[in-house]
């Protein structure tokens, strides 16, 4: 089976509606996903039913956790391959979507896809997230933030809830240790303004957990945070 044919046999079990023009995107997705993983090392999973169900169908799953409207913003940290932000960018056109990463090669096949997919409404940009996260370009400037396998919840708060609006929300990806996490968190949401507003839980086909924490900006960010990489990395929240 083809990698839409696997995300459309079960993307209806989880009310995830595949259209037209998602599937013609997706394709072309996971061709060019798997063209440039002979070339560069960019994800680890890159079998068909892999990319089906534990990219897209994973990164669809977003759209459980948030209702985004026309002219929201949405900023991916550390975006990697794409995900969820490019998945949410060809699912959403009327979304503006930031795909940001450090690593500029993965970058450079991420820009290459989001062009041949004709995703217009997506840009990436190459920064570190810490950076990124001071600048006035970017800091509160977005609706939701998301982030999927880049760091635990108490140090990803400090990299991504800069850019939430208040009022907006970061939404966290995360597999079975979500729980934990949260529990590991609680200093951090406090000095940044966050609060945990739900949990989505789902177990994908093949049994894998998964969770989608919804973090909600509810004040503004003390501007001494971020901080720079090796505070945060040596003194996590
Ligand atoms: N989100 C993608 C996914 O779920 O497949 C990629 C996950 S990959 C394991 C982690 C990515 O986060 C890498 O591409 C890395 O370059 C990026 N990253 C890690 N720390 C970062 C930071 N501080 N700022 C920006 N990107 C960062």
């Amino acid at each position: 089976m083809s990698v839409i044919e696997v995300l459309k046999n079960n993307a209806a079990d989880y009310g995830v509606e595949i259209t037209p023009d998602l599937e013609a995107k997706l394709e072309i997705y996971a061709r060019l996903l798997k063209e440039w993983n002979d070339k560069i090392n960019l994800t680890a999973i890159t079998d068909d039913e892999g990319i089906a169900i534990k990219h897209f169908l994973d990164c669809l799953l977003v759209s459980k956790a948030a209702q985004f409207k026309s002219g929201n913003r949405v900023i991916d940290v550390g975006t990697g391959a794409g995900f969820p932000g490019l998945v949410i960018a060809a699912a959403y056109p009327e979304v503006q979507v930031t795909l940001l990463d450090s690593t500029g090669k993965k970058l450079k096949a991420v820009e290459d896809i989001r062009e041949k997919m004709g995703v217009e409404n997506a840009k990436v940009v190459h920064m570190r997230a810490e950076d990124a996260g001071k600048m006035p370009e970017f800091r509160e400037k977005y609706d939701f933030a998301t982030a999927r396998a880049v760091a635990e919840l108490r140090v990803l708060l400090e990299y991504t809830l800069p850019f939430v609006k208040v009022g907006g929300a970061f939404l966290s990806l995360k597999g079975a240790s979500a729980v934990d996490e949260i529990d590991g968190a609680k200093v951090s949401l406090k000095t940044l303004g966050g609060k945990i507003d739900g949990i989505n839980e789902f177990t994908l086909p093949g049994g894998d957990k998964r969770a989608i924490i919804n973090v909600k900006k509810i004040s503004h960010i003390p501007s001494r945070y971020p901080r720079v990489s090796a505070q945060i990395a040596k003194k996590p929240l």
